[in-house]
């Protein structure tokens, strides 16, 4: 990270200078610019090469080749140190998850849980091992986020709330080493679970609104106001406190009294979301807080701290929505097997095979966005932009999912109580607003990619006519195109060089001939947004904070295009046929979306071939995946058919026999080729008894999914199960 202090602080940002020449009021204008000063303040703790401007997004859309290189992560190493912590944590998860003992009788997660989450080292996972914690880079974590969240996605949650919005990030990233020593021990011991408390009543996309206020009062600060919606608040836990000292935000760690009292209350209100966690308002009058608990970071104020774990906080929310969709995948195929319509199951029906299609295509774009994003984390970058991106898409693909894909396909069961869809829409959908609401965080996007373009040739412009008195610019006018004709011509030749100075188009050896066709034309699409997004700014000038529609449009065409390169680029390093063809369709779909063109029967004919590879158990992203009951069962009692199990991926072990001590059949041989010769006549053997058991006659025991066989014939013990 950088250490050169700048004065941004006291200097005017660019979108303060643009609303106020653009007759914003003075209010507006201000406050907007401290959002943006933050911004900026969170760019300079970066090192020059891992800022905004060199992140790979801004590279694509400005400079004139797409740097392939930075789209691409490399493959995680086979292992890192941080492996058995989550391994341990991954099985506490899916054990209580089986045993039905995650939620206490409130139906949160219990407090045993949480301990045995804390056992296995699960709240210590980004913090350095030198505090307790497990180190593990942000491309594993969010990777292993995806997996618990296919058991459970609130136990995903809470390890974001805590390690990345909460106070981990904080303190981790701008305490000083005697509040690193004090608070990351006990936040890795997970003896400190935190939350992240930021929004108010009055203030959440807003939050220059934010009215919380802390005073110093001899050693300690006293601090009054109240927050809303704060995940993981219960007495007792700590949370990253973003208030206000004499008027500039900063983020106190406060420790929650462990009781109610008149300096420090809940607000409890019914909430559909986050159900199985705390999230709850919290009142403070004058709660003393211990001065040295106020992190200072080296420049910037409390919003830089609080945009840095936002950051974090959307790839992981990404991470989780790759989960959850896996857990509904594997939910919807047992279900379209079972139910049968005109007298044939439905996941032979070809809307239905789309919406399986589908659902693959949006998990391997979340993976590819998720590793992507996290993999420019841990090499150093600022990742705003690619953050941004994965949030909107994490989260509007998990709505899709659910809605449009796993609800509809379930039809009226998925309003039963019991139903995955039905006990859980709101949690699928809330991701959707938490971390910055989806289109308010599209602007915010926009800005970000526009902003050096607009301050090295628009703001010039916009002074020049301030100077000269000229409130309402028009370039026909002689005497203003007079006015600003030197930023004028630097803005031409600029012009002139997007224009004629041709671009540099790479392409990827081996790729596959589907994804080549996505990456050429990810390319090609790069080629013209600058000039774009510039006209954009020439048209509308410094009104264009106003046309939001306009910038909401332009936005979500780049943040498709990013997305349609990444997962094309994520499927060629993955090298296997279902996640291409995963991809594939994805990234059609955005092609289409993108030129507005009509799909082909090619397409259609696509979507069913990968669905019915998923169908046949083809899709590994979705092994191990709970499958709950299927509610309202019929067949045995009105049509008389026998059900079958579905046929999704599944992992089966036979066991033939007892075991055999090969050490000891060894050690009495002494060769090594006469035991394998004689271990395999046996083996041969013992199956050839056990057809001849079964027998065509026999009918063949039932597996269905839970049960273990364990059937005894003439002197074989015999095993089958599948998981
Ligand atoms: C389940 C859940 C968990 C949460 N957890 C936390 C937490 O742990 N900590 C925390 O601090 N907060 C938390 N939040 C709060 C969350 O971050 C906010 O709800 C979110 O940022 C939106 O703020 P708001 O609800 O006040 O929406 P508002 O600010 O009221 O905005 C409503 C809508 O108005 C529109 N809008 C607003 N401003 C503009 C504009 N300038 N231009 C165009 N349109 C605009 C947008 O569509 C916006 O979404 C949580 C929320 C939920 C639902």
């Amino acid at each position: 990270m950088s250490t050169t202090p700048t004065d941004t602080d006291r200097q005017q940002s660019f979108a303060e200078t643009a609303l106020r020449l653009g007759g914003k009021s003075e209010e507006e204008a201000r406050r907007m610019g401290a959002v943006d000063r933050a911004d900026e303040q969170v760019e300079h703790m970066f090192a020059p090469q891992y800022q905004t401007v060199n992140s790979p997004v801004h590279k694509a859309a400005w400079e004139k080749r797409v740097p392939i290189e930075l789209f691409m992560p490399p493959p995680l190493p086979a292992s890192a140190p941080c492996d058995g912590a989550m391994d341990r944590s991954f099985e506490v998860v899916r054990r209580h998850r089986e045993a039905g003992t995650l939620f206490d009788e409130h139906k949160k997660i219990s407090t045993t849980v949480l301990g045995d989450l804390a056992q296995a080292g699960y709240w210590g996972m980004l913090i350095d091992p030198k505090y307790g914690g497990q180190g593990a880079p942000f491309q594993r974590f969010t990777r292993f986020l995806t997996r618990v969240a296919v058991q459970d996605a609130t136990c995903a949650g809470l390890a974001s709330v805590h390690g990345c919005i909460g106070a981990v990030d904080p303190v981790r990233t701008f305490g000083s080493p005697e509040q690193k020593a004090r608070f990351l021990p006990r936040l890795a011991s997970g003896e400190a679970l935190s939350g992240f408390a930021l929004t108010e009543p009055g203030a959440g996309s807003d939050l220059t609104a934010m009215r919380t206020r802390a005073v110093l009062v001899g050693d300690h600060y006293e601090v009054t106001g109240e927050k809303l919606f704060i995940t993981n608040a219960v007495p007792g836990r700590s949370v990253g406190l973003v208030v206000k000292i004499d008027e500039k935000p900063a983020v106190l760690v406060v420790e929650l009294p462990r009781e109610e009292n008149e300096q420090f209350q809940m607000v409890n209100y019914g909430l559909y979301a986050l159900k199985h966690t705390w999230n709850r308002g919290l009142k403070f009058n004058r709660l003393p807080v211990p001065k040295e608990n106020l992190l200072v970071p080296r420049q910037g104020d409390g919003l830089t701290i609080a945009y840095h774990g936002l950051n974090l906080g959307r790839l992981s929310l990404c991470a989780t929505a790759a989960g959850s969709m896996r857990a509904m995948l594997a939910n919807l195929l047992p279900w379209a097997h079972f139910r049968r319509t005109y007298g044939a199951p439905i996941e032979t029906r070809e809307l239905v095979k789309r919406r399986v299609a589908r659902m693959a295509g949006l998990i391997v774009a979340c993976d590819a966005l998720t590793a992507w994003g996290s993999y420019l984390i841990d090499q150093g970058y600022r990742g705003e932009l690619e953050c941004i991106v994965a949030k909107i898409f994490g989260s509007e693909a998990q709505k899709e999912a659910a809605i449009e894909l796993f609800m509809k396909t379930h039809g009226g069961r998925s309003f039963l109580h019991g139903h995955t869809f039905g006990d859980n829409v709101h949690e699928l959908l809330a991701p959707c607003i938490y971390e910055g609401e989806g289109e308010v965080l599209g602007l915010a996007f926009f800005k970000s990619l526009l902003k050096e373009h607009g301050k090295q040739f628009f703001e010039p412009i916009g002074k020049a006519f301030q100077a000269a008195g000229i409130a309402k610019p028009n370039l026909a006018n002689p005497r203003h195109a007079w006015v600003v004709k030197r930023e004028l011509w630097a803005y031409t030749r600029w012009l002139v060089g997007q224009k004629f100075g041709g671009r540099q188009v790479d392409s990827v050896p081996g790729i596959d001939p589907r994804l080549a066709g996505h990456l050429s034309f990810a390319q090609d699409q790069f080629g013209s947004f600058g000039r774009e997004i510039s006209a954009a700014m020439a048209k509308h000038q410094l009104k264009l904070a106003d046309r939001q529609c306009r910038m909401a449009e332009l936005s979500s065409r780049v943040q498709d295009t990013i997305t349609l390169l990444v997962t094309a680029l994520h499927a060629h390093q993955k090298r296997d046929e279902v996640t291409t063809a995963a991809a594939d369709i994805v990234c059609q779909d955005l092609r289409r979306k993108l030129t507005g063109e009509r799909p082909s029967d090619a397409y259609f004919r696509d979507l069913s071939k990968l669905a019915d590879t998923i169908v046949g158990g083809g899709f590994e992203a979705i092994a191990g995946a709970p499958v709950a009951e299927i509610l309202m069962k019929y067949e045995e009692d009105v049509l008389g058919v026998e059900y079958s199990p579905p046929r999704g991926p599944r992992r089966a072990a036979l066991i033939v026999g007892k075991p055999i001590d090969v050490g000891a059949r060894l050690k009495e041989s002494g060769k090594l080729k006469a035991v394998v010769s004689s271990l395999t006549t046996e083996l041969e053997s013992r199956i050839q008894t056990l057809l001849d058991e079964i027998g065509p006659g026999l009918p063949f025991p039932g597996i269905d999914g839970r049960k273990m066989i364990d059937a005894d014939r003439g002197g074989l013990d015999v095993a089958a199960s599948v998981v």
